[in-house]
C-alpha cells in the first residue's frame, strides 16, 4: 500500500522535452465504443514522477517552475506515452515450436497438432522436465524483450503444468519474476488450457481434471495468493460451455476473478457465456458471432483482440474489431506471447495489425493498449494513463507522433520505459 507522504516526499524527476505526449487520461474504467478514440493527444507537455506515482500532468515550463529541484529526463523530441499493457502472454515455457509453422504451411489444422500430441502437449512435456531455475531464467530475457518495446505490465498465465504440482510451480516462478522485476506482472491460472494427454484415454479423464482443478487447484492457488485470474479455454473441441461455467464459478469460490479463451477458431458461445458470467475479460474472438458480440456490448467484460497470433496461424482472418467497437464494446489488444501460436515479443508490431489488419484508428489502438489492457486486468485505476494518481508507467519512444509508433513497424522505437517509477528499459 503505497504511502501519501512518501510520494510527496521523494525526489521528483521529470519526464521533459517530448514532440508529443499521448496521455490517454480520462475515466479510469474500460472505453467502450466511440469513447476509444480520444486518446488525448498534446504537445508541450511533460510527466513529473515521485516514488512509484505521477504527480503531476503539466507544460515543461509549469512542472520545471513547481519541481526545480527536480532530476530530468530528456525524452529528446520524441513520444512521450503511458507503458503498454501486455494482457495475455504465456511467457513461462521450456523451448520453441518451430517445426509447427511449417506444418500448418502444409495444411494441417492447429486442432489436429494438438491431437497428435504436438502443440501445447509438447510444450507441456517440455515444461514439466524443467527445473523451476530454468524456468525463471528462460523468461527474464524474454519480459526483457518486452520492456524493450514499452511494456510496463504484463499479464502471465501457467497452463503447461496442466498437473496440480507443475501448475502451482509455474505460478511460483511467475511470483518471483513479479519480486525480481520492474514490471508490473499479473498472474493467471490456466490449468484449464487443455485436458492433459494421459489422461486423456482414460474414462474419467476430463471430469477427474475438471474436478481437481475446482476441489484443489484453485483453492491452493488462492491460498498462496499465487494469481489473480482463472482461465479457460473455452472453445469446441477443449472446454465445453457447461464445463467452462463450472470451471469460472469455481474459480470465483475459491476467490479468483475470470478470464476466457474464447471464440477463436470456432463460434463456439465462448464469448456470449463469458458476458453472461461477467468475466473480466473474452480473448482472441476471431470466430466470435453476431450474438457474441452484442453481449459483450452489452456487458463490461473487455473483449481482448489478439492479431498477431491471427497472422502468425496464417488463418487470413482476423477478430472483427470494427463490428466490436462500434457495436460499443470495450476492446483491448495483446501479443499472446507463446511458443505455438504467437512467439511475438514485440508489443508495438500489434499496434500496427490493429491498424492495418483490424482496421481500427491509430487512437482506438493506443487506447486498447492501454487504459482497456489495465481493465482487461483489473487495473484501470492503476495504470495505462500519463495521470495525476497513477502508476508511473511510462514509455518514450523515438517518434514525434503518436501514429508514428505503428507506420514504423519492425523498428526498435522505444528509448526508455519505467514501471512502478523503476527503469524497467533499458537496464535489465
Ligand atoms: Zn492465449
Amino acid at each position: 500500500m503505497r504511502n501519501t507522504t512518501d510520494v510527496v516526499n521523494a525526489p521528483p524527476t521529470l519526464f521533459v522535452n517530448a514532440a508529443q505526449t499521448i496521455t490517454c487520461a480520462g475515466p479510469a474504467r474500460a472505453r467502450r465504443g466511440g469513447e476509444m478514440r480520444d486518446a488525448d493527444v498534446r504537445a508541450g507537455v511533460g510527466v513529473a514522477v515521485q516514488g512509484d506515482r505521477i504527480t503531476a500532468v503539466d507544460t515543461d515550463d509549469a512542472l520545471r517552475q513547481r519541481f526545480p529541484e527536480a532530476s530530468e529526463i530528456d525524452c529528446d523530441r520524441g513520444l512521450l506515452a503511458p507503458g503498454f499493457v501486455d494482457s495475455h502472454t504465456h511467457a513461462i515455457f521450456g523451448k520453441a515450436r518451430y517445426e509447427e509453422q511449417e506444418l500448418r504451411a502444409t495444411g494441417v489444422p492447429y486442432l489436429e497438432i494438438a491431437r497428435r500430441g504436438g502443440g501445447i502437449h509438447s510444450s507441456v512435456r517440455d515444461l514439466r522436465a524443467r527445473s523451476d531455475a530454468e524456468l525463471f531464467a528462460l523468461a527474464v530475457p524474454r519480459l526483457a524483450r518486452l520492456a524493450a518495446g514499452g511494456v510496463t505490465t504484463v499479464e502471465i498465465k501457467s497452463g503447461y503444468g496442466l498437473s496440480y504440482a507443475d501448475e502451482l510451480r509455474t505460478l511460483r516462478v511467475i511470483a518471483r519474476l513479479s519480486d525480481a522485476l520492474p514490471q508490473r506482472i499479473v498472474a493467471t491460472c490456466l490449468a484449464a488450457h487443455e485436458i492433459p494427454f494421459e489422461r486423456r484415454e482414460l474414462a474419467d479423464g476430463r471430469t477427474s481434471w475438471i474436478r481437481e482443478i475446482i476441489d484443489t487447484l484453485y483453492p491452493a492457488v488462492a491460498d498462496e495468493q499465487l494469481a489473480t485470474f482463472a482461465d479457460v479455454f473455452c472453445e469446441p473441441g477443449v472446454f465445453t460451455l457447461a464445463e467452462t461455467r463450472e470451471l469460472v464459478n469455481g474459480a470465483a469460490r475459491a476467490g479468483l476473478k475470470a478470464k476466457l479463451h474464447a471464440d477463436e477458431l470456432h463460434d463456439g458461445g465462448g464469448a456470449a457465456l463469458g458476458a453472461s458470467l461477467r468475466v473480466m475479460s473474452v480473448d482472441h474472438l476471431a470466430a466470435i458471432s453476431p450474438v457474441g458480440i452484442a453481449a459483450l456490448a452489452a456487458s463490461d467484460t473487455v473483449a481482448t483482440l489478439l492479431p498477431a497470433t491471427m497472422l502468425f496461424l496464417g488463418t487470413g482472418r482476423q477478430a472483427p474489431a470494427r463490428a466490436l467497437i462500434d457495436a460499443g464494446a470495450a476492446v483491448a489488444l495483446a501479443t499472446d506471447f507463446n511458443p505455438g501460436t504467437s512467439p511475438l515479443q514485440s508489443y508495438p508490431l500489434v499496434m500496427t495489425l490493429a491498424i492495418s489488419e483490424l482496421r481500427m484508428s491509430a487512437a482506438e489502438a493506443w487506447i486498447a493498449a492501454t487504459v482497456n489492457g489495465a481493465a482487461a486486468l483489473d487495473l484501470a485505476g492503476e495504470t495505462g494513463q500519463l495521470a495525476v494518481g497513477f502508476s508511473a508507467d511510462i514509455a518514450v519512444h523515438s517518434v514525434d507522433d503518436f501514429r508514428a509508433l505503428p507506420y514504423w513497424f519492425g523498428e526498435r522505437l522505444c528509448r526508455v520505459a519505467w514501471a512502478r517509477g523503476n527503469a524497467c528499459h533499458p537496464g535489465l
